[in-house]
Order: structure tokens, then sequence, then C-alpha cells
């Protein structure tokens, strides 16, 4: 006989067991009289267990995580939850109607928690992200993509000095760890103070959607709900090798400004001294080599030819073996990582 639960509290409501609901929580009006809302579905599994948020576009030009969320909710393995999903696949509402990362008030949502009811809309985003969905929860993913004209190798950035947030982020199986520092006023920060697990996905690059990391996404969220428990244990193997933590990560930037011609991809090695694009004027009659400063796997890197003097051209992670770290990479990058027969349906986004 399987335990009865409580129906889940949130926004003034009740989401009954074994039932789906999408609540729309008000957040501050716009000017033009017209209400903003954030739109929340919370899926309440029959069984109780952990209560999971997953988010998106908190930079509200990251999209590749809005799609991965899309893709996660039509997943008839749903049916099968134990505890609690919720699913905010647009966090900052206002960004993504303006295509833009910031708020109208120019604020970074991801640096303006904890927040305050009565700050301006940041502030206020902030807090009620903060009481309707992460103090309702057990742990948390965030879907990030790179900035714009920036493109990440999928990456998860995470404490992995707490035992339970190494634990979920080893079998979300991207490539690469990165042990990041906790930045004043995240939304990680604000959910380690709360004693609550979260991992940071960044994959691709902004107002672009990225298959692969895409896919990559939705395994990892349904990898991480199958080691809590919150999901029935695959019957398969994963064939994709344990990630590497990244021991410590630097970056390539323009020594001088003009059109650079990157020649090292997402994903490969590069060498000490060795030659990763070339800056050259209009007139091609003066050029400069782009040299790595370090060994390492290249992580993130721009995608935009157009530079100024000290930008930063190419994110270079380091590893106790840049080989070992190359082939897992590797191995990542030929998986097609199939969803399974139901997803798989759907026509990949190239
Ligand atoms: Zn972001």
């Amino acid at each position: 006989m399987k335990p009865k639960r409580d129906g889940f509290a949130i926004g003034g409501a009740v989401v009954a067991p074994a039932t789906r609901k999408t609540l729309e929580l008000p957040v501050a009006s716009l000017y033009s009289h017209a209400p903003m809302t954030l739109p929340v579905q919370v899926i309440c599994g029959k069984v109780d267990g952990p209560r999971l948020f997953v988010s998106a576009a908190v930079h509200g030009d990251e999209i590749n995580g809005v799609e991965i969320i899309r893709r996660l909710l039509r997943l008839p393995l749903l049916k099968k939850l134990r505890g609690t999903l919720l699913a905010i696949p647009i966090v900052n509402v206002y960004g993504f109607v303006n295509r833009s990362r910031y708020l109208p008030d120019r604020r970074d949502l991801n640096r303006s928690f904890p927040g305050s009811v009565r700050g301006s809309m940041a502030a206020r985003l902030a807090d009620l992200f903060l009481r309707e969905i992460v103090d309702r929860s057990d742990y948390g993913i965030d879907l990030h993509t790179g900035a714009i004209h920036r493109e990440n190798l999928p990456q998860l950035r995470a404490n992995l000095d707490d035992a339970e947030t190494a634990r979920i982020a080893t079998v979300f199986r991207v490539p690469v760890l990165l042990n990041s520092d906790l930045r004043d006023g995240s939304l990680r920060e604000i959910a380690a103070e709360r004693g609550i697990p979260m991992l940071l996905y960044e994959a691709g690059e902004a107002l672009r959607f990225d298959e692969h990391a895409i896919r990559a996404g939705v395994k990892g969220i349904i990898a991480v709900m199958r080691e809590l428990k919150m999901l029935p244990a695959s019957s398969r193997q994963s064939r994709q090798p344990e990630p590497l933590v990244a021991r410590s990560t630097s970056w390539v930037r323009a020594e001088r400004s003009g059109i650079l011609r990157a020649t090292a991809a997402l994903g490969t090695r590069v060498r000490k001294g060795e030659t990763v694009g070339v800056i050259a004027d209009p007139f091609g009659e003066q050029e400069s080599e782009v040299l790595a400063g370090n060994h390492g796997i290249v992580i993130g890197r721009t995608n935009l030819p157009l530079v100024n003097e000290g930008e930063a051209l190419f994110h270079l992670a380091r590893f106790e073996s840049t080989r070992v770290a190359e082939d897992v990479v590797e191995a990542f990058q030929a998986d097609e990582l199939p969803l399974g027969p139901i997803l798989d349906e759907e026509p990949p986004i190239v």
C-alpha cells in the first residue's frame, strides 16, 4: 500500500496528488496596465518524495532551457513521478519578452537575490521566486547558456564541496564540472544558504537553440530525478564516461582590437602557447596571432568575429589530465544522446 500524501501548496493554491497544474504567480504589472505573471507548472506525484525545481531563462535571452523544460514536461515517464516537480521555463518574464538578459530596471536577476517585496522589478521577482519556488523545494536545477554571441560546452557549475550537490552533479553526465565560487546575490548562493543543493547547467548560446545541449540537459535532469528516486531506475546503463572536475579555468583575451578568425573549436584541447585564432585589421595588413596562455579544453568561446582589445575570446578549463578530459569530451560530443521512443520522434532542431 502506497503512503497517501498531502497536496502541494503554492501561490495560494493546492495541487492535489497525481495531478498537474499550471499557475500564474502575479509579479508587478507593466506600466501599460497589463499584468505580468510568472508561469509555473507543478506536477504533484501520487507518492511523497523530494521536491525539485527546474528553472530556465533567469537570464531572459538564454532560451535552450525553455526547450529543455518543454521536452521534460512531455515525458510519459512523469506519470511515475514520486515527489513534486516544479517547472519554471521562463523566470525572467520581462527579459524573455524583450529578448534581453536583464530586467527593465537593468538589473541582473541572478545578482538580485534574496530580493525584496518593495524593491524594483528584479528585487521583487527574486523575492517571489525565493518564497514560492526555492523555499518549497529540496533540490534545484537552473538552466543557462552563454551570453549573446558566446557559446558554452555543456557544463555544470555547482558547489562540489557539498556531498549531496556533488552526488547529483556526477549523475547529470555532462563532460565538465566546475566547482565554482558562489557569487553574491545569485540564485545558487541563496539556495546554498537555505541548504538546497542546486546545479547550474550552462550549455550553448543566448537566443539560439542547440540540439545537443538541449538533449544533454533533458537527459541530465532525468538522471538526477532517477538518482533522487523521483523516477524509477533505468534498465539501461549510461554509456557516458564520468564527468571531470576542472581544477581551474582561465580566459584567453584579445590583445588588440580587430577581426577575429578563431581556429580553436568548442571542446578541443589546446596547449600553452598554441595559436587559437588570428586578429587582423580589415585590410589584412596587420595580423596578430592569439595564443593560449594555458593548457586546457575550450569550454566557452565567442562566436562574434568583431573584437575589442581586452575582450574574453576563449574560456579554457584545466584538468588533472588534459588528455583524459579530451577523451571524455569527445565521447560526449560523439554521442547522439537518444531520449527514448517518444521524444526521438521529434525532429531535431538544426
Ligand atoms: Zn545565464
